[in-house]
């Protein structure tokens, strides 16, 4: 396939826009400005789960104004495509001890659920000062677990969505936005 054709096929998958750049931009920013006044003083470590969140995670911590350090743990529910695997996977840990730190673990969805259920009884485990959830998107219409992310920035329908760190099949990643993926389009 030439490479013309590839870009209008990659295109064609964008259905619509469901969440601008400007929205995404100004609820990171109120996000931000709760979190460094509830947290002030207090020694936060970020969670990103990867790779869904990196985006988010640079964008929210750069609206934090008090400091923070920043830790990664990558795991994996959905491996091609559209539908749920159903297994969650932890595939990279965190580097160091979590107990002397406000863990805030930052997602970019919770969807079933199942993933964050299970890295919030893990880390846990560990016994970190408090833990905390904030999610970019929220989609309780697909819960299969009984979870509820501490902050939700945006709530969604049941749309496959891609974009802002979000992929299908690693693809899409860097759009700036929010979108649906159209499933029907070939
Ligand atoms: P859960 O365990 O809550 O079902 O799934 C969480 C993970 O599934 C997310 O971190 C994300 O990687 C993936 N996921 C869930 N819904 C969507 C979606 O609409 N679009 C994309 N791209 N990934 C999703």
């Amino acid at each position: 396939m030439d490479k013309e054709q590839c870009i209008k096929d990659y295109n064609k998958k964008i259905k619509r826009i469901i969440i601008s750049e400007e929205e995404i931009k100004e609820a990171i920013k109120q996000a931000g400005e709760k979190i460094s006044a509830s947290y002030d003083g207090r020694p936060i470590l970020l969670v990103s789960i990867l790779k869904g969140s990196f985006v988010f995670l640079a964008d929210i911590c750069r609206a934090i104004s008090v400091p923070c350090e920043i830790g990664f743990m990558c795991a994996k529910s959905y491996y091609e495509g559209t539908v749920s695997s159903g297994i969650v996977r932890i595939t990279m840990d965190l580097d160091r001890d979590i107990s002397k730190y406000h863990v805030i673990i930052i997602e970019d969805i919770v969807d079933t659920g199942r993933t964050l259920n299970d890295i919030v009884k893990l880390l846990k485990s560990r016994n970190p000062l408090s833990l905390k959830v904030v999610t970019l998107l929220d989609k309780p219409d697909r819960r299969l677990v009984d979870f509820k992310a501490d902050m939700a920035l945006f709530t969604i329908p049941d749309f496959f969505v891609i974009g802002y760190g979000l992929d299908c099949a690693e693809n899409y990643r860097n759009l700036p936005y929010i979108a649906e993926y159209d499933t029907e389009v070939d």
